[in-house]
């Protein structure tokens, strides 16, 4: 077909393919002297006179203040007229951006798919500087050397793999031992007014250091990858003001773990959440990402905080000055990397840090917020295990340094009255450069002389990946960790361990009375000699006194590797772990017609729909992996888990029916309750379900990157218009799109409803209203049979046109 150079043209902005060879941000070349940074700090700078040059242009159009999520948010979005012009107050929570991310960070599970889509789309490198980390796949267990052998000899050959793909397409690789995604993240790449995205759910830790970073799905980081403009909703902006200062016990995960509680896990959905006020001047960069981080918890777009002196202080000791220069002077002369004065905020919280006082949240849901003051009345009425069993710290938040020094001067008190943890205590160090450092200064012996086992620089226990052996699986128990996230069975695959979210202090504080009801900061401990003593409010320093110590040199990459073209990447046919991907068919052109196999019940989180622990193995061998799909969930028709009927009423494990169903040539979709793939950014909650034979999913409202993972792979995501027609939807009823073909032709869609046509088995039919959110890109992706397949067929396009040309 000839095409016309308009065309051409057309096309290729639509594209906007970052040009092969000046892969990273933007030039630098004529910038004002205080941006410029040293040639070996350009890929880690934000393009801050660009930046500023297209926020000019939004203020143009907006003509308002704007909040500081918005700056930085809306001067990445590609084209500002098309974005903005004629929207007036109609941006958030209504206006699709396409947006340019300046970075990609890929943790090793999620990494193994998003790699494998990358390589369809036929590109010799990454549009813009990506980083790869080999973190998730690490067991814990007998300690850091031992188990990080033991898992680099079962793992070799996907860490094999991710290392042959980052030196073919010159992503930064960070081997196993080297640390956790987003602690590397925070001490290397992010940077105030920073865009990123990462495949990983708590990637907004890095908001912790003013960045703008959003957790996705591995083919909405393929986007990126390969210069696509990626796609956003512009969220809503919820204004947390912090006032006063954090003292004694409390500590900056008491600001989350309060958040989360007063917002729930659904409270942040559509939204970012800025912090302002006086009190963030009092904070430290780790505890901002330390809130930053778990705000993925209350389903937040991402948060994040305006520049600050802690900032500046944390780049400098991350040897990353004349970064930490470029920022203070984008923001003193241009006022950036905070909000403008009157912005507007759709909600506003407040939070007085001199009253918070430290909170548990849990078991099994992060939201379940109790003050400490409480807690042990809790534990009475909930009937929660009286006794600790045990208690974990680290992980990629709550393992800075300030983190570490505060709780080494608790270990050190307890040392000097002579008493030891009650129950095992494991520590997590987020990266090799806080192993080496708080071994160097002492820390870690403090730690082990009390007996604690300190594990890998990995995710470790956070993901599943703990070999526990003091407790016998499906006994009920209790343990409290300060990491971030909660679900059931989430830490040592029992579901009967009861997990609780709180401080690395309070973590701490508990271990030497194990009583699940102490309060450290009115209960007192028996020493040595049997006398009580109350434990002093716990100390330690912001950051190390002589420097942070990078350890082992051997795991840090080159600075911005380049591409080697005549890399292989090699997967074996014969692999259990990993498979290349074959394309999904593209849609057929008419109405959908499916059968309903399962019916959810409660919550329904992607550990749920794709558990973790062992299946982590599978993350790049899609038939395989699949065999979990939905083995958590519960059948709301008859209470079971994994649990599925046929038309006969044979009952089946839930993939083993999708498989059936797929076999037999049956689609088929899954009806769920609220807040459906809540949790991880787990791409493979949408792949799986797609790969088997879904699709669509129908529930009664959605988690935003689990919505997004699934338009990404083709299978429609819809929710109820009236929340009681969930109850007249049987098991195995078929159900019919009426209307789906008008929205797929309608080019302004973005929202709108479809009408269903239900028929249960015992011939009862309703027609039921319902509703999507889907963008007209996202309408491509359906008709293409995924985004993936989408973004190839626009670059064979471009290609023909080029050779046309
Ligand atoms: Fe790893 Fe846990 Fe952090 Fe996720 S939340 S990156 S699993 S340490």
């Amino acid at each position: 077909m000839a095409i016309s150079s308009r065309n051409l043209h057309l096309l290729r902005s639509s594209l906007r393919v970052r040009p092969i060879g000046t892969r990273g941000f933007a030039s630098h070349s004529s910038e004002p002297i205080s941006f410029s940074v040293p040639p070996e700090f350009k890929t880690r700078s934000p393009p801050y006179p660009a930046l500023l040059t297209r926020l000019e242009e939004v203020r143009q159009i907006l003509n308002r203040p704007l909040t500081l999520a918005e700056k930085i948010l809306y001067s990445h979005v590609v084209d500002v007229e098309e974005a903005f012009a004629g929207k007036n107050d109609h941006i958030r929570g209504e206006t699709y951006l396409k947006l340019n991310p300046d970075r990609v960070a890929m943790q090793d599970a999620s990494a193994q798919m998003a790699l494998l889509q990358f390589m369809t789309c036929g590109m010799d490198s990454t549009a813009v500087p990506a980083s790869i980390h080999c973190d998730h796949l690490i067991v814990g267990h007998e300690g850091a050397k031992q188990d990080l052998q033991a898992s680099i000899a079962v793992n070799k050959e996907v860490f094999d793999f991710l290392h042959s793909c980052a030196l073919k397409y010159g992503i930064q690789f960070w081997g196993p031992g080297s640390g956790i995604i987003h602690q590397i993240v925070l001490e290397n790449f992010s940077v105030p007014g920073l865009m990123m995205l990462g495949t990983d759910s708590h990637t907004p830790n890095a908001g912790g250091l003013g960045a703008i970073a959003i957790g996705v799905g591995g083919a909405d980081a393929v986007d990126a990858l390969t210069g696509t403009p990626w796609e956003l909703k512009a969220p809503r902006i919820l204004g947390v003001k912090l006032t006063g200062q954090l003292n004694g016990w409390s500590a900056p995960k008491d600001v989350i773990t309060h958040l989360a509680g007063k917002l729930t896990v659904r409270g942040g959905t559509g939204y970012i959440v800025e912090y302002f006020g006086d009190g963030v001047q009092t904070l430290s960069c780790t505890g901002m990402a330390t809130i930053c981080n778990m705000g993925a918890e209350v389903g937040a777009t991402t948060s994040t905080f305006p520049y600050t002196d802690s900032m500046k202080r944390y780049l400098m000791a991350t040897r990353r000055g004349p970064i930490a220069d470029a920022a203070s002077a984008v923001n003193n002369l241009h006022g950036y990397l905070r909000a403008d004065i009157g912005a507007e905020y759709d909600q506003v919280i407040e939070i007085n840090l001199s009253e918070l006082e430290p909170h548990i949240n849990g078991p099994f849901t992060p939201d379940l917020s109790t003050p400490l003051s409480q807690f042990g009345e809790a534990v009475q009425k909930n009937g929660w295990p009286s006794k600790l069993s045990a208690g974990l710290i680290g992980s990629c938040t709550n393992s800075s340094y300030q983190d570490m020094s505060r709780v080494a001067s608790i270990v050190r008190q307890a040392k000097e009255k002579g008493i030891k943890p009650k129950v095992p205590f494991f520590i997590t160090p987020g990266s090799e450069q806080i192993r080496a450092t708080i071994e160097n200064d002492g820390f870690t012996d403090i730690f082990l002389d009390a007996g604690a086992k300190v594990l890998a620089n990995a995710c470790g226990p956070c993901i599943g990946q703990w070999a526990r052996d003091d407790e016998t699986a499906g006994k009920s128990n209790a343990i409290l960790t300060s990491f971030n996230r909660n679900f059931r069975a989430r830490n040592d695959g029992n579901p009967a361990t009861m997990n609780f979210l709180t401080s690395p202090e309070i973590v701490t504080a508990m271990i030497y009375s194990g009583d699940m009801a102490f309060n450290p900061l009115k209960d007192k401990l028996i020493d040595a000699n049997g006398n009580e003593y109350l434990l002093e409010p716990p100390q330690g320093d912001e950051l190390p006194p002589s420097g942070f110590q990078q350890g082992d040199l051997e795991y840090l990459p080159a600075i911005d590797p380049m591409p080697v073209t005549t890399a292989e990447v090699v997967v074996s046919p014969t692999s259990d772990r990993l498979a290349l991907l074959e394309p999904f068919e593209p849609f057929e052109r008419k109405e959908l017609k499916m059968n309903v196999l399962l019916k959810v019940k409660g919550k329904c989180t992607t550990d749920h729909i794709s558990a973790a622990g062992a299946w982590l193995k599978y993350k790049g061998h899609l038939e395989n992996i699949s065999n979990n799909t939905l083995i958590g969930a519960m059948n709301g028709e008859t209470g079971e888990v994994n649990k599925a009927y046929d038309f006969d009423g044979a009952g089946y494990g839930i993939p083993e029916l999708m498989i059936k169903w797929k076999s037999e040539g049956r689609p088929w979709t899954v009806l769920a309750e609220h807040n459906y793939g809540e949790g991880s950014a787990r791409e493979h909650a949408a792949l799986s379900p797609r790969f088997l034979g879904g699709r669509m999913i129908l529930c009664k409202s959605f988690a935003r990157i689990h919505e997004t993972n699934l338009k990404k792979q083709g299978i429609l995501p819809l929710t109820f218009a009236n929340e009681d027609d969930y109850d007249l939807v049987k098991g195995c009823a078929t159900i019919e799109t009426l209307d789906l073909l008008q929205m797929l032709n309608n080019p302004d869609a973005g929202s709108g409803v479809i009408t269903l046509k239900v028929t249960n088995q015992d011939g009862t039919e309703h027609v039921i209203e319902t509703k999507h959110t889907m963008s007209k890109d996202q309408i491509e992706f359906f008709k293409a049979g995924s985004a993936i397949n989408y973004i190839g067929n626009l670059r064979r396009q471009r290609q023909g046109l080029e050779q046309q040309t």
